[in-house]
């Protein structure tokens, strides 16, 4: 059983910038956890903490029934893949997949059952008695991840070891190790900072900014109830637009929003005019997806509404386009459409385009946080499943 609890957990280095302000998460056993943010928000701190790279300044880390504060890497029973996977270079794969085993005194018949399972999970046993420079990157890669997991530990930690490895690597590895994870079910904490690998990987992951944990939830739940602005634009590809607007009600005591610049305005359906009902008269950002709008005439369940906007640039990429429209005179006023268009569309074209209004996301101006209640996101999810 190894889960892992942080209670608190707080990091200033010694020249006193803090780098993790307090972090209270429980990673369960047999977890896959992705913490993901921006270079600098804290990742590898927090994986370096439980791993006992780093000293912690406050709270507790307690890993499995204990309290690890204290303990020394090696009385964790934690194994680790860094993103510069030094492999031993004089050495074979073979002695490098048993190098921690064989450090841990465990008995040589063991040790070679152990390398001998690795290498089959891991593709490798082919090439166990080629030394690192006569491997790919990949191929590298897949030894570092073998030594690793070669260890019998409670927890595997990696820090972003995908990161050197070229885009389709990084895809067929990322599977790799999603499999392998399935296979072992041990916990397993990974660190990187591209969302996508995040959202693929993780059971739940943990968004962080500055040091400061921003939502801690599957997937689905950050990409269908990003608790804030933070996450919602962090998530996802390309981001999710943001217009600025109010909350109104009209003669009929229908609830609605209004884009600030005039260019369009939304009914809302009923969940989302319940949970704005307190809101009305009150400046708001609304949140869109790029995929949640659609060619007009190509939708067809749920209720959408449709709005004319002026196309300002277009990328196309084959399979689908990005149709950048304006929705204020400056440049910034764009929001960017992703739907596979019958025909592109031209520049300065005003076209119609058919907004999911199960999709809506609103946010507080000020405080940047959702104005949406958890049951209006699963309205959402629902009816994506139905679709
Ligand atoms: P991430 O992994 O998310 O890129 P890190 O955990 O490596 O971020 O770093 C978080 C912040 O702490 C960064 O601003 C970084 O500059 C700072 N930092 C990291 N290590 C040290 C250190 N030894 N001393 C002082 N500041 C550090």
């Amino acid at each position: 059983m190894a889960q892992v609890d942080f209670r608190g957990i707080g990091k200033t280095y010694p020249n006193g910038y803090q780098a993790i302000s307090s972090a209270d998460l429980t990673f369960n056993d047999g977890e896959f956890v992705v913490l993901v943010g921006p270079s600098g928000c804290g990742k590898s701190t927090l994986l370096r903490m439980v791993a006992g790279l780093e000293d912690i300044t406050s709270g507790d880390l307690i890993i499995g029934e204990s309290v690890a504060n204290a303990l020394s890497p090696r009385d964790r029973n934690i194994a680790m893949v860094f993103q510069n996977y030094a492999l031993y270079p004089h050495m074979t794969v073979r002695d490098n997949l048993g190098f921690g085993l064989k450090h841990q005194k465990v008995q040589k018949h063991i040790i070679h059952e152990r390398i001998t399972e690795v290498a089959e999970m891991l593709e490798l046993s082919s090439i166990l008695d080629r030394k690192p420079k006569q491997l790919s990157g990949g191929q590298r890669q897949r030894v570092a991840v073998g030594r690793a997991i070669a260890r019998q530990a409670d927890v595997y930690l990696f820090d972003e070891p995908l990161s050197n490895l070229d885009a389709s690597l990084r895809v067929s590895m990322r599977a790799e190790i999603t499999r392998l994870h399935r296979r072992l079910k041990k916990t397993m904490v990974y660190v990187t900072h591209d969302q996508t690998e995040a959202m693929t990987m993780g059971d739940r992951i943990v968004v962080l900014k500055e040091g400061d944990v921003q939502q801690f939830d599957t997937p689905l739940n950050l990409y269908h109830f990003p608790a804030n602005m933070f996450v919602a634009g962090f998530i996802g590809s390309p981001a999710m637009n943001f217009i600025d607007g109010r909350i109104l009600s009209s003669s009929d005591g229908s609830i609605g929003f209004q884009c600030a610049h005039g260019t369009f305005a939304l009914p809302l359906d009923k969940a989302w005019s319940t949970a704005l009902a307190k809101d009305v008269g009150r400046s708001v950002v609304l949140g869109i997806r790029p995929e949640h709008f659609y060619e007009s005439g190509t939708h067809r369940l749920g209720r959408y509404a449709e709005v004319e906007l002026e196309v300002d640039f277009v990328e196309a990429t084959g399979s689908e386009a990005m149709v950048h429209m304006r929705i204020g005179d400056v440049s910034t006023d764009r929001v960017i459409v992703r739907d596979t268009f019958a025909d592109l569309p031209a520049i300065d074209q005003k076209l119609s385009v058919a907004i999911d209004l199960a999709h809506l996301q609103f946010f507080d101006p000020q405080t940047q946080q959702s104005l949406l209640p958890p049951e209006v996101a699963s309205v959402a999810s629902t009816k994506d499943a139905e679709v």
